[in-house]
């Protein structure tokens, strides 16, 4: 149960400093949030791709979210602690030495990836500002597969209220399931809802977003799962548009 959970009053109520210290006084706030991040696995795939995005990762679960909270712990004070590497210059005519260079892991810092213990089906505008996102990650939900239960899914008309009131015009919402039904479900909510126009895979890719959506299938523990267990992964992905009436 949430009982216990307090609620911040509103963002600016949040010391953000606490959770992103290393950038204080810049006055960043999270961009990218990944709903019922579980282990974490996405946001710790996407930090180093995006240094200088704030993402935040929302948990139910005590120890779920006590553990990604380690986990980021440990990643930071691991990029802290070992010294730097040197720069060297990519010798130009060795293709085989540059690419090298371009392909290993720059020093991630780990700094910008976050978590809150969190009912993000409750209160999410507690936590963001209107227009702020420009991700929000909804990646392997609980499928909730009785009828009874559909209220209890993450995607519900209501809730994609608050979720077009959080994000900025342009803004993505990522899903993905292995239970077709969910995806079915996930896929006629959003495009019956006026703030949010589907967006394919590829159209997508052409856009830059290639790494996120890669990261969207093969970075979280769900998604490993599924594909050990060679199961199927339906995506569907939406835009974030401009009020239709307005
Ligand atoms: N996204 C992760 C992944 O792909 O590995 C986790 C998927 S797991 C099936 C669903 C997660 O959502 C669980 O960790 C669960 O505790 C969390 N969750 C369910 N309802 C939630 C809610 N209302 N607020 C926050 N987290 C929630």
């Amino acid at each position: 149960s949430d009982h216990s959970l307090d609620y911040p009053i509103s963002p600016d109520a949040i010391n953000w400093d606490v959770y992103y210290p290393a950038f204080q006084g810049t006055g960043k706030r999270p961009e990218f949030a990944d709903i019922g991040c579980g282990f974490g696995g996405l946001l710790i795939a996407l930090a180093p791709l995006f240094p200088d995005t704030l993402m935040l990762g929302m948990e139910i679960r005590v120890q779920v979210s006590q553990y990604v909270q380690d986990r980021i712990a440990a990643l930071r004070s691991a990029a802290t602690s070992s010294t730097p590497a040197p720069a060297i210059e990519a010798p130009e005519p060795d293709s085989a030495l540059s690419e090298a260079a371009s392909t290993s892991t720059p020093t991630a810092s780990y700094q910008n990836v976050s978590i809150v213990r969190a009912n993000s089906m409750k209160f999410l505008p507690n936590y963001f500002a209107k227009s702020s996102m420009s991700a929000l990650f909804f990646l392997f939900p609980d499928p909730h597969f009785k009828s009874r239960k559909h209220k209890a899914r993450i995607i519900s008309p209501t809730l994609l209220a608050e979720y077009a009131y959080v994000m900025r015009i342009g803004g993505i919402v990522y899903t993905i399931t292995d239970v077709k039904d969910l995806h079915e479900w996930m896929r006629v909510h959003l495009a019956a809802f006026p703030l949010f126009e589907y967006v394919d895979e590829e159209k997508l890719r052409e856009e830059g977003k290639g790494p996120i959506l890669d990261a969207v299938y093969k970075s979280t523990e769900e998604g490993k799962k599924v594909e050990r267990n060679k199961g199927d992964k339906w995506l569907a992905c939406f835009r974030r548009i401009e009020d239709p009436e307005a």
